[in-house]
């Protein structure tokens, strides 16, 4: 539920290497689902990661709502999670020294959710991606997979308004990774929320988004609703 404005981004990690993103300017719509495409070492992780704040562009601005966003440059950062946005990104970055179940509450912690409420939103998530059964286990003890899970169990569990994805179906077996779609729709749909996803695959993004972005090299190619982008003659 929050528009997300780019304003003449471009982002050099420094060196001599092309810039990461050369110029990019875009406009997310609240509501909209986004789906970042293109293939790999064109940005898309790079753009997802200044959108929460945890890059800072070298050139340009990011807006949320009309107002600048806070990045860890700025020295003033607030977790995401205060900020209301949810991340799966795709190193999942679980708190490697908490339990599944408090890596999973930790938002509603944060947010001094009653702990009544909280334990039932966290019992709710953890038994909609099947990981209730790791709760006291730390990240360490489970797989890929099962960390995505309790990542995206992070993630839900403080109904964002703004959910920023990267890749976030990976390492699922193919029937959960249709429930996930399936749920990751249903939220948009109902929540409203504003869902920005990085995927390299072009038939995922084409079920999920409301409008593609394409990128290449740094740079958008082409933004449009998944029709425009594949059925243009
Ligand atoms: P992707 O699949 O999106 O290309 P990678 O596996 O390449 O992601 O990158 C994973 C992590 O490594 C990210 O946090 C990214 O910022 C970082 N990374 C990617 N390329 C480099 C690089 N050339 N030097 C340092 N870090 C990098
Ligand atoms: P994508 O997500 O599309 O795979 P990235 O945003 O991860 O692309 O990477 C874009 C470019 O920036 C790549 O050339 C990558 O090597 C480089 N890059 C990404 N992260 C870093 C980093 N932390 N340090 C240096 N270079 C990076």
């Amino acid at each position: 539920m929050s528009s997300i404005t780019l304003e003449n981004i471009r982002k050099s990690y420094g060196g001599n290497g092309p810039a990461a993103i050369s110029n990019l300017s875009m406009e997310i719509g609240a509501s909209e689902f986004l789906c970042l495409l293109g293939p790999s070492g064109c940005g898309k992780t790079t753009t997802l990661r200044m959108i929460a704040g945890l890059e800072h562009p070298t050139d340009g601005r990011i807006l949320v709502d009309g107002k600048a966003i806070v990045s860890v440059a700025d020295g003033i950062f607030t977790v995401p999670e205060k900020r209301n946005m949810g991340l799966v990104f795709q190193n999942y970055a679980l708190w490697p020294h908490m339990t599944i179940r408090e890596n999973v509450s930790f938002g509603l912690t944060l947010r001094k959710t009653p702990a009544a409420e909280r334990d039932a939103i966290v019992n709710q998530v953890m038994t909609k991606l099947g990981i209730e059964r790791y709760a006291d286990r730390y990240p360490a003890q489970l797989s890929g997979g099962q960390q995505q899970r309790v990542a995206l169990a992070r993630m839900l569990a403080l109904s964002p308004s703004v959910i920023l994805l990267d890749e976030p179906l990976s390492n699922l077996d193919a029937k959960l990774r249709l429930e996930m779609r399936a749920e990751l729709k249903r939220i948009h749909a109902e929540a409203g929320s504003t869902i920005v996803f990085v995927t390299h695959d072009q038939w995922e993004a084409m079920t999920l988004a409301t409008t593609i972005a394409v990128m290449s090299e740094g740079a958008l190619q082409q933004v449009g609703t998944p029709d425009d982008i594949y059925e243009r003659p």
